[in-house]
């Protein structure tokens, strides 16, 4: 298909701070003279390993003509939401301020990422919906921070990065999780590091590629932890989104978590259904990148997941993850198309109703 029927709803569309500057005027008098002292809005403290400078990165007709890609709103205005008919797009910006280890100023950053996202995006489209940025490594913090942002019906999701200080479902994470569920957020993993732990269960590989290719085995171990620690028992309610986590990896992890919890569930006896079933029906993941070679494999790895709600369109705007216009993988079928389009963003974030 090659591209998302008008309507569709876009669940990862990335902006980017023009530089750590623009949050000057979101900052309280405190915070203010404390960044403006250190110098740190000269920095743009961006959090992203990959190369900006490569043609993949971002589409050519996807970047600025000055400036980071994902900075400019006429921009995702005219080459996205216009040229495709977008219902909603959901807005995530990840930047350094997520993984400071000052947790006070990583709270402080974040709530003026927050309100930016607020004044400069949401404010002037009304399509457009965002993920609440929060200090993922403070659950206290983070948790005040979606109770704060909660009365903005146009914050749907929380979003974290996959590798922090700690596996995802450990329980130290569960505030953040028990404030989510509370006003109906779902929690957005969007792939990424903290840096703090090598992003190999190997220790530190030498080169970016290897960074990226291992981010799904990332994924598997945060899944593994969310499943087995019981998250999904302890907050029925939440849905999981793994955002640009690629697909194919995950009924491998179905299968084989499954097998495994057949033989050791005395160990986690809280989980009364198998991993996949948890998966299925609490874990939802956005289709670019889908990483199948054909249309084939991608039928293939669609009907191993074994549900026709755990997909979730999305373009990754501005990065350039696909061909041409075809923003949704060949192979989906048919009578799921409205489906991954549509109706499972709208039942995976509530607060988009
Ligand atoms: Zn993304």
């Amino acid at each position: 298909m090659p591209v998302p029927a008008p309507g569709a709803i876009d669940c990862d569309v990335h902006v980017a701070l023009p530089g750590t500057h623009v949050l000057v005027p979101y900052l309280d008098d405190y915070w203010r003279e404390h960044i403006l002292t250190r110098g740190l809005d000269r920095d743009n403290l961006d959090i992203g390993a990959y190369p900006p400078g490569s043609p993949l990165s971002a589409r050519p007709d996807w970047r600025p003509a000055k400036g980071n890609p994902g900075t400019d709103l006429a921009l995702l205005q005219s080459q996205l939401l216009d040229r495709v008919g977008t219902q909603y797009a959901i807005l995530n910006c990840l930047h350094g301020a997520q993984v400071i280890f000052g947790e006070d100023l990583s709270a402080a950053l974040c709530r003026a990422i927050n309100d930016w996202i607020a004044a400069e995006w949401l404010d002037r489209d009304p399509r457009l919906r965002a993920s609440i940025v929060i200090p993922m490594h403070s659950p206290e913090l983070s948790a005040a921070e979606i109770e704060r942002v909660a009365p903005d019906r146009r914050f749907v999701q929380v979003v974290m990065l996959v590798m922090g200080e700690l596996p995802l479902g450990r329980r130290q994470h569960w505030p953040i999780y028990q404030a989510a569920e509370r006003h109906g957020f779902a929690i957005g993993v969007h792939a990424g590091s903290s840096y703090r732990h090598a992003p190999t269960s190997l220790g530190w590989p030498s080169y970016y590629l290897e960074d990226y290719v291992a981010q799904s085995s990332g994924f598997a171990g945060a899944l593994n932890s969310l499943v087995t620690e019981g998250v999904f028992v302890q907050f029925p309610r939440l849905k999981v989104v793994l955002m640009e986590s690629g697909v194919s990896w995950l009924p491998n992890y179905m299968w084989r978590a499954t097998k495994t919890w057949r033989a050791a569930r005395i160990e986690v006896p809280w989980n009364k259904r198998s991993p996949a079933e948890l998966v299925r029906e609490h874990v939802r993941l956005t289709t670019q990148p889908f990483d199948a070679p054909s249309a084939a494999e991608v039928a293939r790895i669609v009907a191993e997941i074994g549900s026709d709600e755990v997909l979730l369109h999305s373009t990754d705007f501005p990065h350039w993850q696909f061909d041409g216009e075809d923003a949704v993988p060949e192979g989906i079928p048919e009578a799921l198309m409205r489906k991954i389009l549509v109706d499972n963003p709208l039942q995976t974030y509530p607060r988009l109703s």
